[in-house]
């Protein structure tokens, strides 16, 4: 048992998301074999995924409209049950890429170690280690199975970067005749401004902003900073903005150039999805509250009379 070879399940359209390039980095630091595994046509993602050390994608080719879990977990069984396989593969914690290495793990009959955010070579085996109890601990788990070694790993655990690699070999691989889950409806989600988990600043709100009235402040505060707009757990269960805002350990990880929390306490499982900031700003009344134990900047007051004054001063500066 040794890790000499890792293969990345890669997702994006035309060019690979950045977790799955954040992935790629890490499987270079472990592996000079670094190969990826697409569940449609790769011919457009082959020279980034090169760029970031890829010399090989396996790609199934255009699904048909289905879902990738069936026909992408079937293939993949196939081919290293053909004798094609590489020590471990990693997968995003997306709903695509999880539903494909369930399935896997299940027609492998391997285990699959989940919510990662980092990963080592130890001895002949790999360990990877997920945070727990709101990301006070850690709890590292090495594999001992024999076979493939599946993980799962959680965006923003590694930072990308490029090797300057020519485009990736496309090689095609068979998809067995083994169901499909056809989509029959997309839902755009509806969004102006930066991706909050791309954006270079975030200004998130909470239960502290007192109303979804309020929550406008933090929309234009955002948009005159050019920022994403955030949200603590409490709102989005409170039904004031959507889930796709929130940021935590059940919602997004985001690590901006700049975290802007507005009525946020700093529960544990808020922290652990945006402590990674570079600079983090906190307006809370409470000077005792957590959030202030991981910001740069603290400014005690209440929101109602710091959030205008802020957005006074901003529009006036500009
Ligand atoms: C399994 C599990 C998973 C969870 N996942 C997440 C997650 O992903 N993300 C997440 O955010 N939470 C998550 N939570 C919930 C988390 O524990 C907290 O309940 C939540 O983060 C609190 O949100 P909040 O800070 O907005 O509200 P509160 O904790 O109620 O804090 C409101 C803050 O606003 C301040 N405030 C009040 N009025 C004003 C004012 N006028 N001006 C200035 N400040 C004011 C208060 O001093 C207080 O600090 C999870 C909980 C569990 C159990």
């Amino acid at each position: 048992m040794s890790i000499n070879s890792i293969w990345v399940y890669a997702e994006g359209s035309d060019v690979p998301t950045a977790l799955t390039l954040e992935m790629l980095t890490k499987a270079r630091e472990l592996s000079s074999d670094v190969c990826a595994i697409v569940g449609g046509d790769a011919a457009a993602m082959a020279g980034a995924l090169g760029a970031h050390g890829v010399s090989k994608v396996y790609a199934t080719g255009d699904l048909g409209g289905s879902l990738p879990g069936i026909p992408v977990a079937s293939a993949l069984a196939a081919l290293i049950d053909g004798g094609t396989s590489p020590d471990a593969i990693f997968f995003g914690q997306t709903y695509e890429a999880r539903d494909v290495a369930s399935r896997l793990s299940v027609m492998l009959d391997q285990p699959l170690v989940t919510n990662n955010t980092d990963a080592r070579v130890d001895g002949d085996t790999l360990v990877c280690d997920e945070p727990v109890f709101g990301g006070t601990k850690t709890l590292s788990t090495a594999f001992r199975n024999e076979g493939v070694k599946l993980a799962l790993f959680r965006p923003k655990s590694f930072e990308p970067a490029e090797t300057g690699g020519g485009a990736a070999e496309v090689v095609s691989i068979d998809v067995p005749e083994s169901g499909e889950a056809k989509i029959v409806a997309r839902h755009v989600e509806e969004r102006s401004g930066p991706q909050l988990d791309v954006a270079p600043i975030v200004v998130a709100g909470g239960r502290g902003m007192g109303s979804v009235e309020n929550f406008a402040m933090v929309e234009e505060l955002s948009s005159l900073l050019n920022a994403a707009p955030g949200a603590s757990r409490a709102i989005v269960d409170a039904g004031w903005v959507p889930y796709a805002y929130q940021v935590g350990q059940t919602g997004k990880v985001v690590k901006p150039d700049v975290y802007i929390a507005c009525g946020i306490s700093g529960a544990t499982q808020h922290l652990v999805g945006m402590k990674g900031s570079k600079t983090i700003i906190a307006i809370n009344k409470d000077e005792e509250a957590p959030i202030f134990g991981v910001a740069d900047l603290g400014i005690v007051g209440d929101i109602n009379k710091v959030m205008p004054a802020l957005i006074e001063a901003i529009k006036s500066a500009s």
